[in-house]
């Protein structure tokens, strides 16, 4: 199970289950430490909510609450859907390739993108799932440029347990973080509360090719803060 779970959706994206607090409720009974709300842009049809970035605040002494978002590309010159200013207020930035972006560009075309948006965007601090069978990506481009930029790559435990990826490609994802020494993160990406904190489905994949420790960025939760003091430091110059 994992301690710290940065990616998870609540009725703020339109495949979201469960209200904010049911999310919060749930990862404190389950022993989440750390927890991240990242809904999905407006490209879609996520609503970011202001009142949760400006006015909820988290009342629990046992479970630390990040506020962040899941974007999208809106065009290949990797512009994401969300304006600079607005993600100053995150606390956690996510990138992931989603429906709205065209099926079949090819993996040159699609690795460009995300390249793109992580030299164009200091905010972006994890690609989601760039395991996805629609989407194809060169992994070993991807994780030399996500090392140059401090960004994380996920292993995205929903994608395997509710079998939408393939385990070669997933593997292929990780031997590319491996050689190129670059940053992984296990998240939940839960819809429903039953996918919160689990990590299950991937973590066999990382014993097997032997993914060195250190490499992974959640490996405890006083990394994973320093991760996010030092993103955000960044951002503000
Ligand atoms: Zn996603
Ligand atoms: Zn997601």
């Amino acid at each position: 199970m994992l301690e710290v779970d940065l990616h998870v959706h609540t009725h703020f994206s339109n495949c979201g289950l469960h209200s904010i607090l049911e999310m919060i409720g749930y990862a404190r009974q389950i022993g989440v430490k750390t927890l991240a709300i990242t809904d999905h842009g407006a490209a879609v049809g996520g609503r970011v909510s202001n009142v949760f970035y400006h006015r909820f605040e988290n009342v629990f002494s046992d479970i630390k609450v990040f506020k962040g978002i899941e974007l999208n590309l809106i065009g290949q010159d990797g512009k994401t859907d969300m304006p600079m200013a607005q993600l100053k207020n995150m606390d956690i930035v996510l990138l992931g390739i989603h429906a709205n972006t065209e099926i079949g560009l090819g993996a040159k075309k699609n690795t460009d993108m995300l390249i793109r948006a992580m030299e164009e965007n200091p905010f972006i601090d994890i690609i989601s799932h760039p395991n996805s069978r629609e989407y194809p990506l060169d992994f070993s481009r991807l994780a030399k440029a996500a090392k140059r930029h401090g960004v994380v790559l996920e292993l995205n435990n929903s994608k395997t347990l509710l079998n939408s990826v393939d385990d070669e490609i997933t593997k292929n994802l990780i031997r590319a973080c491996i050689e190129n020494e670059c940053q992984m993160i296990i998240n939940s990406d839960a819809h429903a509360i039953t996918e919160l904190g689990r990590d299950e489905s991937v973590r066999p994949f990382l014993e097997e090719l032997h993914f060195p420790d250190e490499l992974l960025l959640n490996r405890n939760p006083e990394v994973v803060d320093e991760f996010i003091r030092r993103r955000k430091k960044n951002k503000l110059v």
